[in-house]
């Protein structure tokens, strides 16, 4: 018996039955992944225990000389495996990240030009229900109408427009390469500064299966989950010149004590980011969103912008028929789990909505390839045209766990494998 059961026997049933529903669901939700078990050990350790203000040899609490060696190790790793200047592993979140960075290099009421949220961008690039939108005057751009893809000339028009201090690249729901040379010329153009935020694309970029934004940006902002497959927590690379600036806008600017369990895990991530095998499973990532998109293109749905060159593609139901909600709420039936989500130019409410997002870098880490992608195309497919069939969508149900049990959470990851 494990001593959650023996000690709180309420939480321990609920964590039970969510190691079951994780075991039996097959998980496209894009920003989400499984963390090698490596990871869940160093998350559960005794670091939980102490606290460090500051940073390594410069400390606000004593007895921090083992806590100095590992959050260096953190540093020194995530600086090489992205080639940067300078990196803070301390921010508890990717939202944190983004604050860092605001707080470090802008005033309240700056501008910042970033990517509009109903076109992909996220909440923490200037959302009007976010903080950073109350705080910053922010300016949007979007992807074109007729490509989908990121209109830069609209970037550069609306820079030049409004002299933005800050120019913030990157989002949660955009399927293609983004061109950071494109955007550090409109940059130097009007003199703003530039931020990359690859939360999602962070594994991709350390796998070297897309561009780096590191030789183009001033800052570099990431979470350590989604693709890069470590434990919930944020980062920033930045170029020497402001690494005090970043380091003092995180402790003291906007946190306190880092949370150095989190510390250790990403030290753990950015060396397992940097193998082979990691590298492989990240190719085989962008090769299994692809062959998603195609099946689902056969089918009749419309994928955004054509197709996908990362991790994930927006689809268009609307020429089936269908809304977001309606293909969430089927497809979580048969245990697919993915979320509506809103897609360009989308006249549909936001709790409605015209599309869904997938990912596949969870279904990648279990160990799905190419073939198995065309087949839970096609499940997929098969649960949103008979929605209503009950008996089918039942058998589907069943075909999923069969998948799930071909594919068993963290058991592929072989005996003796550490990662
Ligand atoms: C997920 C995400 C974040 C937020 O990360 P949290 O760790 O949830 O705070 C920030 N930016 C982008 C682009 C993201 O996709």
């Amino acid at each position: 018996m494990s001593m959650l059961s023996l000690i709180d026997p309420e939480v321990a049933a609920l964590l039970d039955k969510e190691a079951a529903r994780q075991n039996s669901t097959l998980e496209m939700i894009a920003s989400e992944n499984f963390v090698p078990p490596v990871i869940l050990e160093a998350q559960g350790s005794i670091l939980t225990n102490k606290y460090a203000e500051g940073y390594p040899g410069n400390r606000y609490h004593g007895g921090c000389e083992f806590i100095d060696g590992i959050e260096a190790l953190a540093i020194e790793r995530a600086k090489s495996l992205f080639g940067a200047d300078h990196a803070n592993v301390q921010p508890h979140s990717g939202v944190n990240a983004n604050l860092g960075v605001y707080q470090a290099v802008l005033q309240p009421h700056d501008t910042i030009l970033s990517m509009d949220l109903r076109h992909g961008g996220h909440l923490s690039h200037g959302a009007k229900a976010s903080i950073t939108g109350r705080f910053f005057n922010i300016v949007h751009y979007g992807v074109h109408p007729e490509t989908e893809r990121i209109d830069y000339d609209q970037v550069e028009a609306l820079a030049l427009g409004h002299r933005p201090k800050l120019i913030v690249a990157g989002g949660s729901a955009y399927p293609r390469v983004i061109d950071f040379a494109r955007f550090r010329e409109i940059a130097d153009k009007v003199g703003a500064l530039f931020m990359v935020d690859m939360a999602h694309i962070a594994g991709l970029v350390a796998a070297k299966v897309h561009p780096s934004p590191v030789p183009y940006a001033d800052f570099v902002t990431s979470t350590t989950t989604k693709t890069l497959r470590g434990a919930r927590g944020g980062f920033i690379l930045c170029r020497k010149e402001f690494a005090q600036k970043i380091d003092k806008a995180i402790f003291p600017g906007t946190q306190g004590g880092p949370i150095l369990q989190n510390v250790m895990a990403k030290a753990v991530t950015f060396r397992i980011a940097g193998t082979e095998e990691f590298a492989r499973m990240q190719a085989q990532v962008v090769k299994n969103a692809s062959t998603l998109a195609e099946t689902l293109s056969a089918s009749g749905y419309r994928i955004v912008s054509g197709g996908t060159d990362n991790h994930l593609m927006l689809v268009d139901m609307r020429p089936r028929g269908m809304t977001g909600v309606f293909a969430e709420e089927t497809l979580a039936k048969i245990g697919i789990m993915v979320n509506k989500n809103l897609i360009p130019f989308d006249t549909a409410p936001a709790t409605v909505t015209s599309g869904i997002r997938i990912g596949a870098a969870a279904v990648t880490t279990r160990g799905l390839a190419a073939e198995d992608m065309k087949h839970v195309g096609s499940l997929m497919d098969k649960a949103l045209t008979s929605a209503s069939d009950e008996r089918l969508l039942e058998s589907l149900r069943n075909e999923v766990r069969q998948v799930c049990l071909r594919h068993p959470l963290y058991l592929h990851f072989g005996e003796g494998a550490l990662i």
